[in-house]
Formats: structure tokens, sequence, C-alpha cells
């Protein structure tokens, strides 16, 4: 142990548990790769204003949760909190968007949250989103969503919900809130919860307090003020989805924690992962590129939180194959065995066979038993006399079985052995 360790409300991804994350990006990127959306990366850090403006100066996010640092040279800065401010704020300086539309971009990433830390609730954590810039299109928030559902499908994730719903626009989003307003004036809220209502009284809704909750009871619901554009567009979402054999949940109050969102709203949930249970979520931010100093441009995102898709694995008991594990496990006997053998493993791995060494010279029973522990099919094992005889033993871990394979052939025959 050394005098460090990781910072509150961080972890350590070490092997074996790692591989899950590296696979759960993976899985999730797939289906984007698949339907033409680039890579993006963005710095760490951006200009503290790009997430005030961008992800809403009311937010938790935004008055608690940034950590925010002044450079030497004077810049107010902040370590990223979310990734679509970001990519929405490069696409434009790369003028993507003078392009074709939409401009569809995926990202994967470390994101920061000064958070109080619990199972599930992280500082660091990581993110893999998809954005879909410049369009207004109900087929392209249905292909998020079920990119998304197809990530999880792939995993082998069962239980994942997803609820739905729609803020709204420009044209009905004003009256509506407006009424939400007058309903929220009149109930017993504490201080800031009465300064939020003035703010963005959506989030309210979005308040957790089982006392909040229970006023809540009678709410004016956006479902019910929706004009005619936003009514028919996310009935179109849903018949896409349905058609799609996507399942959703009609969700009347579900807001999300973020400013920016219009119209089509949505939260993947696990139930096996106590209070923390989005594994995901995203929606329609048709306002935010003016918002952040852009022309307008309609778009749609999610992002999906790996570390709490990596907890649904395990609270399903799901476990995913090792990727690449160890084939053969090579074991030398004697100083010059070791330089021929270790010549062997570099023409192996290069012919795209998985191998490992015996490092450390140590003894031969003790070197057994790791080839064993890597979990490889074969130990290939070379002795002074095998050496001599311009030979290598190749033993077959699961049978026992073992035999001499010419030194110069054995590249080749552990290649048709193992294909
Ligand atoms: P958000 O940007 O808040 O919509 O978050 C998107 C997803 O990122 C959530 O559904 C979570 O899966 C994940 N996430 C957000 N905040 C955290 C956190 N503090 N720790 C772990 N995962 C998080």
């Amino acid at each position: 142990m050394s005098t460090f360790s990781a910072p509150k409300g961080t972890y350590d991804l070490i092997p074996p548990d790692s591989a899950d994350f590296l696979a759960v990006r993976e899985a999730i990127s797939a289906p984007l790769r698949r339907a033409g959306y680039g890579y993006v990366e963005t710095p760490g850090f951006e200009q503290v204003e790009l997430f005030a403006r961008g992800v809403g100066a009311s937010t938790d996010i935004v008055t608690k949760e940034m950590y925010t640092l002044t450079t030497k040279g004077g810049d107010e800065l902040a370590l990223r909190p979310e990734g679509t401010a970001s990519v929405l704020r490069a696409a434009l300086q790369a003028n993507l968007h003078r392009g074709a539309l939409p401009v569809k971009l995926w990202y994967s990433g470390s994101y920061y949250r000064y958070e109080r830390p619990q199972a599930g609730r992280y500082r660091h954590f990581s993110q893999v989103g998809a954005e879909a810039l410049g369009a207004e299109d109900p087929a392209l928030d249905a292909e998020l969503i079920i990119l998304a559902v197809d990530a999880h499908r792939s995993l082998g994730l069962r239980n994942v919900r997803l609820l739905l719903n729609s803020l709204g626009d420009a044209a009905c989003r004003p009256a509506y809130r407006a009424a939400l307003q007058d309903f929220l004036r009149g109930l017993d809220l504490d201080e800031a919860t009465r300064e939020r209502i003035e703010i963005n009284p959506l989030r309210v809704l979005d308040d957790k307090r089982e006392a909040v909750q229970r006023q809540l009871t009678g709410a004016p619901l956006m479902r019910d003020h929706l004009c005619e554009g936003c009514a028919a567009y996310h009935e179109q979402v849903r018949t896409l989805l349905t058609a799609a054999g996507v399942a959703f949940e009609d969700d009347a109050r579900l807001v999300r924690g973020l400013d920016y969102y219009t119209r089509t709203t949505f939260e993947f949930v696990h139930d096996g992962l106590g209070a923390q249970s989005a594994v995901g979520g995203g929606g329609r931010y048709d306002g935010l590129s003016e918002m952040i100093g852009g022309p307008a441009l309609p778009s749609v995102g999610w992002a999906l939180g790996v570390d709490r898709t990596v907890l649904a694995l395990r609270a399903e008991g799901v476990t995913l194959p090792t990727p690449s594990p160890t084939d053969v496990y090579a074991v030398p006997v004697g100083e010059e065995a070791r330089g021929v053998l270790f010549g062997v493993l570099t023409e192996l791995r290069r012919a795209g066979v998985a191998a490992d060494f015996a490092y450390g010279g140590r003894g031969l029973k003790n070197a057994m038993k790791s080839a064993g522990r890597s979990g490889a099919r074969y130990a290939l094992v070379l002795g002074e006399r095998d050496l001599a005889e311009g030979v290598v033993q190749l033993k077959d871990l699961h049978s026992g079985e073992q035999a001499p394979v010419a030194l110069s052939s054995a590249v080749a025959e552990i290649r048709a052995k193992l294909s």
C-alpha cells in the first residue's frame, strides 16, 4: 500500500474488472459506428461559461457540482461535467454544421461532478455518448433510442426500462411553464425550491424528496399542454419505436437534470441498482446551439453511463466473455532455450496468437502453475534437449497430452490447432 489512495468518490479500474468497462464501451459504440456516427474527442476541461450557459445556470450540475479552476492566465475553466455542450461547441467551432446534416458524432470519456459519493454515484465517471446535430426528424430521435437499446441487448442486459416523455418546444412550453409555476407557487416548499420555481419550474417535478413529490400530485403535465406539432412529433417517435420492437413507458413527469431539453426526452433505468438507477438518458435539445452562441441547430443525443452499465451487468449476473484470453503460454528451461522461445513468442504474437511467457526465470514447476492460471489452451515448453533436437513440447492444458513439434513449424501448427 502506498501513502496515497484514489481521491474520495473515485476508483481505479483494474484487471480483471477493467475488461468489462472496455467491453461496455465497445458494445455501446459498435451500433453507433454502424449507423454512421463519427468519433469525436474534446478536451477534459472547457470554459466554465460553456457549461453555465449550455447545461443551465440553475441546474445542480452548474450550481454545486462543477470542478472549477482559475488558470495562471486568469481563465475560468471547469472539468467537463457532461459531454453534449462540449461536442456541440467542437462541431460549431469546426463548422461541421455547414456540411451535410445531420452531423452524427459519438464520444467516450471521463466526466467529473462534485456529488455526494454513494453506490453508483462517483465524482469521476465514464460515459459513452452520441449526438445527431442539425436535423429535426422523429426518425433521428428513434434511431438514437434504438441504438442504445441495441447496445443494452448486445450486452445481454434484460432489465433496462426506457422512460419516455416530451417536454414541448418554444411554442407550447411557455404557457405550460406559467401554468406549472402557478401550481407550484401554491405549495409548501423551502426557499431554494421556491427560487427554482422562478428560474426553471420543470426541474421541481424532478425533485426526489418524498415531501415534495407528495405535493406534486395534480401538477399540470406537459403532456396535456403539447402543441399540435409537438404532439404529432412525439406520436411519430412512439410509433417508430414500437415498430422497432422497443418497449417504453410514458413518464409524464420525466424532465431530467439538464436545462436544454425540448420535445423528446428519455431515460434508461435499471431496477437492480438502488437509488442511482439511471443507466443513461438524453433527448432533443433544439435550443442549445443558440444558447452557446451558435445558429439554430435542432439536435438530439444521449449519454450512457459506463460505470452503471457495468453495475447493471453484475446485478443481472451477466458475465462477459474475456477479450483475447491467452492461447499459448511459453515456458523456457535454461538460458539458451529462453532466447529461442522468446523469439517464437514474438512470432506467435505477430501471427495473431495471444501468447504470454514465463518471465523472471522461475523453475519449471512454478512456470507450469502460471501457465495453468493464465487460462491458456497450450503450454509451449522448450528445454535444452528439445533445443538440441530442434523441437519444442506442445502441451494441451485441457487434456494434458503433450507432443514434440518441430521448432521451425511450431507457429504454423499452433495457428492451425487454434483455428
Ligand atoms: P446525465 O448527463 O446526468 O444525463 O447522465 C447520463 C448518465 O451518466 C446517467 O444516466 C448515469 O448512468 C451516468 N452518470 C451521471 N452522473 C454519474 C455519476 N456521478 N456517477 C456515475 N455515473 C453517472
